[in-house]
């Protein structure tokens, strides 16, 4: 499979050379008889021809199976696919009006993109048959690598349990320490007059208000006391 986009790839040559070929030669006013033209441009038609479909079927193959690159993958076969259209579309066009390809392609601009395309699209089939060989090739995680990466994961997740208990037992050995209004757990709370116990703070404090043994300590208390405190305290 790998090989197919290699040698998918390696045909693009076959439809740039001979192209390449002409247009040096043309350029340095070098005449080249017809049939040499003719063989020529057979050659890079049939390249062309190989590339795109070839190109295309093996793009559409790739996006489909590889471990990797799947959406780029996909990207390049839609548009090679949209290249191999426009390639085709304006001679089936030119068939089916019974004129020649110039004729349909009779405006200057669109021979010019007609042109551009022409000499692109069999390079960007190429490039993605490079891409799509690549990732092919590219394989999947055998057995051991997936048991060894999850032993990883089991140390580094056991490690950041430790640490996490580490930072509990001394969050606690700190608030244990730290001086506390609140009486810890299991300590009662009493009240201060009568010596009930309460389950909360709230439950004291509110008992606290009316308890009469409570106001008759802060009573004896008050002449010791700032004059807003026994105020404070609800009377
Ligand atoms: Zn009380």
């Amino acid at each position: 499979m790998k090989q197919t986009g290699y040698l998918l790839a390696g045909a693009a040559f076959a439809v740039q050379a001979p192209r390449l070929v002409l247009t040096v030669l043309a350029a340095d006013r070098l005449p080249v008889d017809a049939d040499t033209e003719r063989l020529l441009l057979t050659v890079a038609g049939i390249g062309t021809a190989v590339v795109m479909t070839g190109g295309g079927v093996f793009l559409a193959h790739a996006a489909l199976t590889a471990q990797r690159w799947r959406l780029a993958l996909g990207f390049a076969w839609l548009l090679v696919l949209t290249a191999s259209a426009g390639l085709v579309a304006p001679a089936i066009v030119a068939r089916l009006a019974g004129q020649d390809l110039h004729q349909v392609l009779g405006h200057p601009r669109l021979a010019k993109a007609w042109a551009i395309l022409a000499s692109l699209a069999h390079e960007l089939t190429a490039a993605g048959c490079m891409l799509g060989a690549a990732a092919v090739a590219a394989k999947p995680p055998s057995p051991e690598d997936e048991e060894l990466l999850l032993w990883n994961q089991l140390d580094g997740a056991r490690e950041r349990a430790e640490r996490a208990e580490r930072e509990l037992s001394e969050l606690r050995a700190q608030l244990l320490s730290l001086p506390s209004k609140t009486p810890a757990a299991g300590e009662p709370l009493v009240c201060a007059g009568c010596g009930r116990s309460f389950p909360t703070v709230q439950a004291r404090s509110g008992h606290q208000r009316t308890c009469p043994a409570r106001s008759a300590e802060l009573s004896k208390a008050e002449p010791e006391l700032e004059p807003a405190a026994p105020a404070q305290e609800g009377g």
